[in-house]
């Protein structure tokens, strides 16, 4: 099905949102003062031969190797900028005050960043009359129409994974060693913006021997979760929902 669509300048996508950053990003969102969280999960190492575009390539791209108790698993961390209200670039007439520098995933966005997803309309901020048939196509089917959206999809996916070393060592260097389980939640992790830009210049500047916390502690808030967790050898602990932990389901403690 194709897609059509024009920014109506609502700036919903603008307010309360989490928007994922590359390391140099970050560097200059955090750099401002303002606050930028790291999101993590712990996968499963994945086995077998998988194929180079399957998914579970993708996530063994996305993520770095440690252990967890006597358990090899996979750690996924993402940096983002935290605004519970409005962005701090919104200006009053809804318009963005860092138009040039802003980040990727603003310039991306109604398109899905993420592979593997299709764009759903429904699950998008922008109002009905931005989908109008008579606006310009934003996909034709699963492609993307606009070949500098595409670009910069692209960019946006790949700049994430060459970024994984630094944010390792980065978590390392801030003490960060609990995930939530994969596709029950997210741990937050909410450094100080100048301790958060130190360490990332730090890791940055290292070209190679980043540190790693090999040691991760898996957090959940389902107590059979928990149970299962510790039954593979994994260090578990229970959690409940709140600033720390993005929950996908009650708590279950
Ligand atoms: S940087 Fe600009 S486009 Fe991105 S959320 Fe903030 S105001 Fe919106
Ligand atoms: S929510 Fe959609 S229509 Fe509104 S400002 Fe963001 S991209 Fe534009």
């Amino acid at each position: 099905m194709n897609i059509h669509f024009a920014c109506t300048q609502c700036g919903r996508c603008c307010h309360g949102l989490r928007l994922t950053l590359s390391v140099d990003e970050a560097i200059a969102w955090a750099g401002n003062g303002d606050t930028v969280q790291i999101l993590t999960e712990a996968l499963p190492q994945s086995e077998g031969n998988a194929d180079e575009e399957s998914h579970a390539e993708y996530e063994k791209a996305r993520s770095f190797p440690a252990t967890s108790g006597e358990a090899t698993i996979r750690i996924a961390a993402i940096l983002v900028a935290f605004h519970p209200g409005p962005c701090p670039h919104l200006r009053p007439d809804m318009r963005c005050g860092n138009y040039s520098a802003r980040p990727r995933i603003c310039r991306i966005y109604p398109l899905e960043s993420r592979p593997f997803t299709n764009l759903s309309v429904e699950r998008k901020l922008c109002p009905p009359e931005a989908w109008a048939l008579g606006h310009p196509p934003l996909m034709s089917g699963e492609l993307i129409a606009d070949p500098a959206g595409a670009r910069i999809v692209g960019e946006h996916r790949r700049i994430l994974i060459e970024d994984v070393p630094v944010v390792s060592a980065t978590c390392t260097t801030l003490g960060i060693s609990t995930a939530a389980f994969a596709n029950e939640g997210l741990a937050v992790h909410t450094p100080e913006p100048s301790a958060l830009v130190a360490a990332l210049q730090t890791a940055k500047a290292a070209s190679s021997h980043l540190p790693r916390a090999e040691q991760w502690a898996i957090v959940t808030n389902r107590r059979s979760t928990l149970a299962i967790l510790e039954s593979a050898g994994c260090q578990a602990e229970l959690v409940t929902r709140g600033g720390n932990y993005l929950g996908s389901f009650p708590d279950e403690i």
